[in-house]
């Protein structure tokens, strides 16, 4: 009896292991075959000045996959440990900029519009020409196209981000830093970062009713300020927070409080509100 229980034990770990193991192999698969199918798809998330007025919108990835719709959290990290995040991210990119053209070509007012870049992209070695090249073809603006960096992507290739944004620089297109203060870079650091604007965490912004995080965040936004880079708070949800960001003097708000990430269809119906005076 004590025996039988022995070995169910031994095969519920091996059942557990095999799952782990092949999950991710399968998930590797699908991966490629859902990127072959289009299933990658962009969803909007308009961010506000502080008159709660849309200045612009962040591009997030959703896979979707039999009408369920699956987060970055589930699968980013899985397509940035191999090349394949190359793949989707030039796809994507591919996605809003044709958005982006298409809403010029139908009369709507169009926003900047920023897209995440993961550290294989950014080191991949056409990226800039790849970039140029798609914004020729749609004959779009390129003040209308924005990439977001994480802030440890500088640590681990300073000089080399440093050369590629100011390529990208020239030819109009602005760069964020995302999720800054998660990279334990210092203050200091900011100064040497060509970069417009600068993505305070999330994580700070929860942390606001803190008065050493308030602070902090005081002091981020006064530096960049001094250093002619523009502050967006990231994940803003309630009245307080805004009020107190506002206080400090942040120029862009991105939250719940005000939109959640949408999809394409939904961002665009919002665009030809605005257009026709509806809103705000
Ligand atoms: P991120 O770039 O920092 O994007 C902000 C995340 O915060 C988004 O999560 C957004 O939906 C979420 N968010 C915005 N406002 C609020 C709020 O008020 N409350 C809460 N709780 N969350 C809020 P999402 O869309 O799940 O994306 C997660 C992360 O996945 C992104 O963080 C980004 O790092 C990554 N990601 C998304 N799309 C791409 C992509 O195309 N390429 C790469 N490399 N990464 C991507
Ligand atoms: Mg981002
Ligand atoms: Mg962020
Ligand atoms: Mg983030």
């Amino acid at each position: 009896d004590a025996r039988s229980r022995g070995e169910d034990r031994i095969g519920f770990f091996r059942k557990n292991f095999e799952t782990k193991a092949t999950k991710l192999i399968k998930l590797k698969a699908e991966l490629e075959s859902a990127l072959h199918n289009n299933e990658f798809k962009p969803y909007y998330q308009p961010c506000v000045d502080r008159n709660g007025l849309i200045m612009g919108a962040e591009a997030l990835i959703r896979w979707i996959k039999n009408d369920k719709i699956i987060p970055p959290s589930e699968f980013i990290s899985q397509l940035e440990q191999s090349e394949l995040i190359i793949k989707v991210e030039d796809k994507f990119i591919e996605s809003v900029v044709s958005f982006i053209s298409q809403t010029k070509k139908e009369g709507i007012p169009p926003y900047p519009i920023a897209i995440n870049l993961s550290i294989k992209s950014l080191n991949s070695k056409d990226l800039f020409e790849r970039v140029i090249l798609k914004i020729k073809q749609n004959k779009i603006d390129t003040r209308y196209l924005k990439f977001e960096i994480v802030e440890r992507a500088f640590l681990e290739k300073f000089e080399h981000l440093n050369k590629l944004i100011l390529r990208f620089r020239e030819k109009g297109i602005s760069f964020s830093v995302d999720d800054f203060g998660t990279g334990y870079s210092s203050l200091s650091y900011l100064a040497k970062l060509p970069v417009d604007f600068l993505k305070i965490d999330m994580s700070f912004i929860r942390a606001l009713s803190d008065e050493k995080t308030r602070n902090i965040v005081r002091s981020i936004i006064f530096l960049a300020k001094e250093l002619n880079i523009q502050t967006i708070a990231e994940g803003v949800e309630t009245k307080e927070q805004f009020d107190i960001l506002k206080e400090m003097g942040c120029s862009c708000f991105q939250g719940y409080l005000f939109y959640r990430p949408m999809p394409e269809s939904d961002f665009k119906s919002l665009l030809m509100e605005r257009k026709n005076g509806q809103i705000r």
